[in-house]
């Protein structure tokens, strides 16, 4: 698809088809449907009202091959091994950026770094918010492709509890919801016993269901996702136990982030990552999975485009 499909949704082509084929017509199909559009809107991080029928899977030639994993123990791991004998600073939001022939200056609160290059690598959200001021103002096509890429949401309940019920050997489950436009609520849960070593289980929601998520009291969130453990197990004679912990994300209300990851909504296409890539008089550089056009709203996204970022300017030096 090409042309005019750039200014149609994923969301009603699909609706057009399911009419005009009559898909989905008993309440057991229409549930089942709705549990797997729930499941590419968590894919996306995004309504797929929102993502361009056309460009919505660019990305999809690119998909490496084997199975998904976690990472045992966590992917701070990860980070916590890239991070030896790297100078980090935390707890400093970046407000200003300067940039010229001269250098950039990095501004944060009351304190200014200077040096002969910056990589910036804050998510969409930010750069969609305007939360840093960039001097001079960021090239006018590079303001369009952060305006036209999309950059949604997916959030999860992070429950521990003192044993797991679920099952040992049970690494995910499902749930089908019965509306339509809560099917992204709670729709699929990941058991982490396995990985972590603590009875842990997440609940996803993604879609429509996402955004009221956000603004919705964590304690009346806990009771609806117990609510629905319950209706799962206690049928099967297993008692479901308080959690011990647990937490709600708000990923779309953080302001280091103002979202989860990005997808290509109607108007954009897989050019905009690469625009988004591109740097700024030598001196500007940009990184992070929106910058990625082969594996973005990915870890291993973000990861290669510090590498090639890293790359570019050495021979910029
Ligand atoms: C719920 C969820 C589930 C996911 N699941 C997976 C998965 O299963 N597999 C996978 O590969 N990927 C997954 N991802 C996506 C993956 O986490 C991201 O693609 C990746 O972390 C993006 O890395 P990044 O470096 O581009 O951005 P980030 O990791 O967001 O890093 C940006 C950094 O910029 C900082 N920052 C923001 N604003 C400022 C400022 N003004 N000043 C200073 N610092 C600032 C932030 O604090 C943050 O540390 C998931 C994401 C979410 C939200």
């Amino acid at each position: 698809m090409g042309g005019f499909a750039s200014d149609i949704s994923l969301g009603s082509v699909l609706e057009t088809l399911k009419s005009l084929y009559g898909v989905a017509q008993s309440t057991d199909e229409k549930q089942l449907l709705d549990w797997h559009l729930a499941n590419l809107e968590y894919a996306n991080a995004g309504c797929l009202s929102n993502l361009s029928a056309a460009q919505w899977d660019q990305d999809d030639p690119f998909e490496m091959a084997g199975d998904h994993c976690f990472l045992a123990g966590g992917n701070g791991r990860l980070i916590k091994a890239m991070c030896e004998g790297v100078a980090i600073f935390y707890r400093k939001t970046v407000n200003t950026i300067r940039y010229g022939n001269e250098g950039v200056e990095i501004i944060a609160g009351d304190q200014v770094f200077q040096a002969d290059f910056a990589l910036c690598t804050v998510p969409l959200g930010v750069l969609k918010k305007k939360a840093i001021n960039f001097q001079p103002e960021l090239p006018a096509r590079k303001l369009e492709s952060i305006e036209r890429m999309g950059f949604g949401l997916l959030n999860k309940v992070a429950m521990v509890f003192p044993h797991v019920f679920w099952g040992e050997e049970r690494d995910t489950f499902g749930c089908l919801n019965e509306k339509s436009h809560d099917r992204g609520e709670f729709f699929l849960f990941y058991g982490y016993h396995t990985v972590s070593g603590g009875s842990a289980l997440i609940a996803l929601v993604a879609g429509e269901a996402a955004q009221t998520f956000e603004t919705t009291d964590p304690s009346i969130l806990l009771n609806r996702v117990l609510a629905i453990l319950k209706g799962i197990f206690q049928p099967k004679g297993i008692t479901v136990p308080d959690p011990i912990q647990s937490i709600c994300t708000r990923w779309g209300s953080d302001p280091l982030s103002y979202g989860s990851y990005s997808h290509v909504s109607v108007q954009s296409s897989g050019q905009d990552y690469d625009i988004l890539a591109e740097n700024v008089g030598n001196r500007l550089f940009f990184a992070g999975e929106a910058t990625c056009r082969q594996y973005p709203a990915t870890m291993h996204g973000a990861f290669m485009s510090g590498l090639r970022e890293a790359d570019r300017a050495e021979i910029t030096i």
